[in-house]
């Protein structure tokens, strides 16, 4: 394998939405908890990465004229300053510079912001274009089809299965299907430092590996439990961190710059 040469890895603060711990993990208690929805930028010499790109600009505008009853369901929190393209320009890039971009999956509060880079190549492991088009009724709330329509031309790659992305090791995208039919998680590993995995929505909180509980909203339970237990066993056996993208505790613990 050739050398890592990613080099700076920036968290970026998007909505926070609510939910219950028992709808977020199977077995769990009624506690509310917020979750936080950020987006990360990733510097390599073969373009600017985004993995993921949160809710909807008009979300931050009419969250409910957007979503519509989710909305309200979900408690969503978001301002326009929070919208990724706004994120991105705070911490010193250019939207248009975005080359890549990573997809956890097309959850609404992740593929809200796909539409705003136009430009750029977007990776998503294979299956979840079609069901995020054609969802089943018990899933259909959680895709806005309108985050989709505008990307319909847009340079899709998708992939049947694991890929070391940019071919040096740096950006290594991860098969961990059950939450969607093509959810994703994304293994970084900027120079110099442990490699770190961001879960997209593959589990959403730190309890889910105690318990490899899936949540109620899951597409597959038994395929969701399986790919938590595949994050634990790295966690577990190699020296890469995981980072629990909906977990508040990590956003408050992982640093938001490494570089
Ligand atoms: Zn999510």
């Amino acid at each position: 394998m050739a050398q890592v040469e990613a080099s700076r890895l920036v968290a970026m603060p998007g909505a926070t939405v609510t939910m219950r711990e028992s709808e977020l993990m199977v077995g769990g208690g009624d506690r509310m908890i917020d979750l936080p929805v950020p987006t990360f930028v990733i510097e390599h010499p073969k373009g600017l990465v985004l993995f993921d790109t949160g809710c909807n600009p008009a979300v931050a505008v009419d969250a409910k004229g957007y979503w519509g009853g989710i909305a309200d369901y979900l408690q969503v929190k978001f301002a326009p300053e929070l919208v990724v393209d706004a994120q991105l320009k705070a911490h010193g890039y250019r939207p248009e510079d975005i080359r890549y971009v990573v997809v956890s999956h097309l959850h609404l509060d992740h593929a809200g912001g796909l539409a705003l880079f136009p430009k750029a190549r977007f990776f998503i492991m294979k299956g979840e274009l079609n069901y995020a088009y054609w969802p089943e009724k018990r899933h259909r709330s959680a895709f806005k089809i309108n985050d989709l329509l505008p990307t319909r031309r847009f340079d899709w790659v998708e992939l049947p299965g694991d890929t070391d992305l940019l071919e040096d090791g740096s950006l290594i995208m991860m098969r961990t299907p059950g939450h969607t039919p093509g959810e994703s998680s994304l293994m970084v590993r900027i120079r110099g430092h442990q490699p770190l995995v961001l879960t997209g929505d593959t589990l959403h909180i730190r309890p889910q590996f105690n318990t490899l509980q899936p949540s109620e909203m899951d597409y597959d339970r038994a395929e969701a439990s399986e790919s938590i237990a595949r994050l634990k066993r790295i966690r577990d056996l190699s020296e890469a961190r995981i980072w629990v993208m909906h977990d508040a505790e990590d956003w408050a613990t992982y640093p938001h710059l490494i570089e």
